[in-house]
């Protein structure tokens, strides 16, 4: 719907590059992309770009005919001088070819619905930094764009004030628009993106799901990345190393309560096994005492597992992963927990503490259960 092409901005300097390089991306239809690099790499040029606020070097810029792509930045300003809702009317007013009457009305069924409403005739200096980013986005999303071009949104907010952005941005998803979202907030970037775009010194160097991207990265820059940032997320830890594996797995196991359904998508395999060592005796032995039973959607089966299903009938219940799903990622979801795991080089967990993001996990889960039968 929208496509890059091969696209160069250079700005001018006399020593690294800056700007973007050779970028070529598609963003389809409902699609939502979220766009990772360290500060610099080129992602504020990237959107500007793909809004077509910049002037190229070189490349194409496709938007299919009609269609609209939408730039909200970080710093977005309402209008002072008018209210909320003469914010949300005057562009469309302006530009679209639609009523008055009809302007108004959607107007106010997006206050509406995402409970802004009684804000409608308040001036921008009377409402919070969150509130305006959430009235930003919606002055966006007045224009009727396709896409959604969303620049660190939320990095000018605190905490408490993210959550209702990150919010009403996971409901426009819902909706079906597509959006490229550049962010900080990886455990949102986790639940909410279909692919994720790395760019480094304005190069795209990697453009993959978003399942493989944190949970089967095989770039050790990357890797870093990932954890670096992770570890500045308060809604994740990062757990490194065996020891710290192990440690954790027992203690998820000591916390839990009787009776847990633990739901795993995407499999346990032998090297789980491996890395528990003998702690897995102790861990199953905590685990059946307990009547704690595993939920597993996996690729394959390995031997073990096979071993393990045999001696354990009513504790494991493994199911094979429908052909058609792409899920190389090992989810656990434990109530308000999602840890996804990551194995190659030195094992390391990664865990979200978040019950919006478990609560999706659970939902993909149960229909990937369903699927599965
Ligand atoms: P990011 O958003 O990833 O932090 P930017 O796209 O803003 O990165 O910037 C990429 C590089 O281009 C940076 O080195 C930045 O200084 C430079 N740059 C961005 N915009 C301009 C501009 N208008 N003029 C000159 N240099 C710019
Ligand atoms: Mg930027």
């Amino acid at each position: 719907m929208l496509k890059a092409q091969n696209i160069t901005k250079k700005y001018p300097s006399d020593d690294e590059f800056r700007g973007i390089n050779n970028i070529t991306v598609t963003v389809n239809r409902g699609e939502v992309i979220c766009v990772l690099g360290a500060s610099g790499s080129g992602k504020s040029t990237l959107l500007r770009a793909l809004a077509g606020l910049e002037i190229m070097d070189s490349g194409l810029i496709r938007l299919e005919d009609g269609k609209l792509a939408s730039y909200v930045p970080q710093d977005y300003t309402l209008w002072p001088h008018l209210t909320v809702l003469e914010n949300l009317i005057l562009a469309p007013n302006l530009n679209l070819k639609e009523s008055k009457s009809s302007i108004l009305e959607r107007a106010k069924f997006l206050l509406n619905r995402f409970e802004l409403n009684d804000f409608a005739d308040n001036y921008p200096s009377h409402l919070s930094g969150g509130q305006r980013q959430r009235i930003a986005l919606l002055r966006a999303v007045m224009m009727k764009p396709e896409v959604l071009l969303l620049d660190e949104i939320t990095s000018a907010l605190d905490p408490e004030l993210t959550k209702g952005v990150l919010d009403l941005i996971r409901a426009l998803a819902k909706d079906g628009y597509a959006m490229v979202i550049v962010t900080h907030h990886m455990s949102f970037a986790m639940s909410v993106a279909d692919r994720i775009l790395f760019l480094k010194n304005g190069e795209l160097i990697q453009d993959e799901k978003t399942a493989t991207f944190f949970t089967a990265q095989t770039n050790r820059e990357i890797k870093s990345f990932i954890l670096d940032i992770a570890k500045r997320d308060e809604l994740i830890e990062v757990f490194k190393g065996t020891e710290q594996f192990q440690a954790y797995h027992m203690g998820l196991m000591k916390r839990l309560p009787d009776n847990s359904i633990i739901y795993v998508a995407g499999g346990v395999g032998d090297a789980w096994y491996s890395l528990m060592g003998e702690f897995y005796k102790f861990y199953e032995k905590i685990r059946i005492k307990r009547h704690i039973v595993w939920k597993i959607v996996s690729y394959t089966q390995s031997k073990i597992d096979k071993r393990l299903v045999k001696d354990y009938p009513k504790l494991n219940q493994f199911r094979n992963m429908p052909r058609n799903i792409q899920n190389p990622a090992n989810y656990n979801v434990f109530g308000d927990t999602v840890i996804t795991q990551i194995f190659q080089d030195e094992p390391t967990i990664i865990q979200i503490r978040n019950q919006h993001i478990a609560d999706a996990y659970l939902r993909f889960f149960e229909e990937l259960w369903d699927a599965s039968k």
